[in-house]
């Protein structure tokens, strides 16, 4: 059969607080044409100058992907006309771009047609990481184009992969990984419907062993979804091209969402002619070994390397990892809580799979409910240490450290607080309990008839059965007559004693 191809050209927006070659804010959806000066604007006689920030985020992102970053690295003008970008030549890397040679590591899963899961793992190379600026925005209403050059000029650095994919599912993992570290390290947030991060994909086919086939690009994906759909599309269409003898046109075409399709853009038969050549006003780029370093202290522990991390040390599954180093600051919050329920006693794999279970149920079904995120969370990763603590030694019950979750988060108090002023420490003062137990027998007089009577009854399968489901209904009462306090233990063993 046919062999495919596929390799991505991701944009992603740095979070620099100024554009990649002046002074300007660089934020989205502010007022249009309000973060602009003439170096942005393209002004005749206007000289860039370049921010550092930008090409220090785009060397940890380089380094993070196991780029070199070369000796000198320096800027190139690539020509060609488009009104929303007014000098008619974007600045960017050609010759020697800041990231050369990386490689990723792809590692997930994913479901083929039957709904069943397959692995993937594969390594892809990086061909570059180049930075370079972005264009403006073009609006068009009716019969007018609108044009917004807040975005002109906003770093933007430019991953691309060899072409060593070869489904739509593994290059939606790529996009999701490469999502993950860029937020990891804080240089991108990684919005998509915002335009933060983009991806062109290329795609093509040909027959086993003959090599590359003829590329189309699909352009301005901007969802990891969209990818997966829109290269499976491709492949599916062009090999309905092979198997009929005709020949697949190297263009580029666009996502259409609504239908489903891909559908032609323009013909792209010859690289185009970008006449590039380095850009005059801007010097060549050495960095130094102090520049270096600062790259190198800002990188972070990866999502992947994490994930790992967690599972083997804290024990937790790979999925619950997965989960939790979905970002860095619940990876964060999770170890945090974990050294603190340890501080307190607890042993580091019980407290990880309570603290684990509690994050990804408990905190995060009130998160999604409250619409907030973790940092804004009054149960901080003691106070949630705390409760997984009370609940562990039994000094609180399950059903009581849950309210008390909630209780916390709504009063921004201290557990401790709030249980002992509610009073809903584990009940164990066996008076109390035997108090309660008077109740839960005169009221349940019937269950406790039939408990006696298959005490006296002869021993099988069913009668134990039996025997076991009124026991725990009676308990049941006791607790619930304490106010979900009293200790179970202790009203079981109460029971044994009063029912002969
Ligand atoms: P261009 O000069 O047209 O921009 P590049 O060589 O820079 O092409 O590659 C752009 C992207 O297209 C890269 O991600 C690369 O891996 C991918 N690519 C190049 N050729 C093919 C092909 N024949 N099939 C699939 N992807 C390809
Ligand atoms: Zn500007
Ligand atoms: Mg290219």
């Amino acid at each position: 059969m046919y062999q495919s191809f596929i390799g991505l050209e991701v944009h992603i927006h740095l979070l620099t607080k100024t554009k990649v070659f002046c002074g300007c804010r660089s934020a989205f959806g502010d007022e249009p044409n309000t973060n602009v000066c003439p170096v942005c604007m393209g002004y005749p006689g206007v000289l860039p100058s370049l921010n550092i920030e930008a090409m220090r985020m785009g060397c940890m992102v380089a380094r993070a992907l196991n780029c070199r970053i070369p000796e000198k690295t320096w800027f190139e003008r690539k020509q060609y006309f488009y009104p929303d970008m007014p000098k008619n030549y974007q600045i960017s890397q050609f010759a020697s771009p800041l990231g050369q040679e990386g490689w990723v590591e792809l590692e997930g899963k994913t479901k083929n047609s039957g709904g069943e899961e397959i692995p993937i793992k594969k390594k892809v190379r990086i061909k570059e990481c180049h930075l370079e600026e972005d264009a403006g925005k073009m609006i068009h209403t009716g019969t007018v184009s609108l044009l917004d050059y807040n975005r002109a000029g906003v770093s933007l650095l430019e991953i691309v992969t060899e072409p060593d994919m070869e489904t739509g599912e593994e290059a939606e993992l790529f996009i999701q990984q490469l999502r993950r570290t860029v937020r990891y390290l804080g240089v991108c947030d990684g919005n998509m419907e915002e335009g933060s991060l983009r991806a062109d994909a290329n795609v093509s086919i040909n027959f086993e062993g003959k090599g590359l086939g003829k590329k189309v690009e699909i352009k301005n994906l901007n969802s990891s979804r969209f990818v997966k759909l829109s290269l499976n599309y491709e492949i599916a269409r062009q090999g309905v091209m092979l198997d009929t003898g005709r020949e697949v046109i190297q263009e580029t075409r666009l996502w259409n969402e609504n239908r489903d399709e891909t559908a032609p853009m323009r013909t792209k038969e010859n690289a185009q002619d970008y006449r590039y050549f380095p850009e005059p006003d801007l010097p060549v780029f050495t960095p130094d070994a102090a520049f270096l370093k600062s790259v190198e202290d800002s990188l972070v522990e990866l999502p992947q390397a994490r994930q790992k991390r967690l599972e083997t040390g804290y024990g937790i599954s790979p999925e619950q990892s997965g989960l939790i180093c979905e970002e860095k600051s619940q990876a964060d919050y999770f170890e945090t809580a974990v050294a603190e329920a340890e501080k307190r006693g607890s042993g580091r794999k019980n407290a990880a799979q309570k603290i684990a279970n509690w994050l990804l149920q408990d905190i995060k079904h009130i998160l999604v409910r409250e619409g907030i995120g973790l940092d804004d969370l009054a149960l901080n990763p003691r106070r949630l240490a705390v409760l997984v603590s009370l609940a562990a030694s039994g000094s609180i019950s399950g059903k009581n450290a849950k309210q008390t979750l909630e209780a916390v988060i709504a009063e921004n108090r201290e557990p401790e607080e709030i249980i002992r002023e509610r009073g809903w420490e584990r009940l164990s003062d066996p008076a109390q309990i035997a108090e309660a137990l008077d109740t839960v027998f005169t009221a349940e007089s019937k269950t406790v008839a039939e408990l006696r009577e298959l005490a006296a009854a002869e021993e099988n399968r069913g009668i134990v059965k039996r025997r076991q489901t009124l026991r725990a209904y009676l308990v049941g009462k006791v607790i619930a007559a304490t106010g979900g306090r009293a200790d179970p233990a202790i009203a079981g063993e109460q029971l044994s004693r009063k029912l002969v």
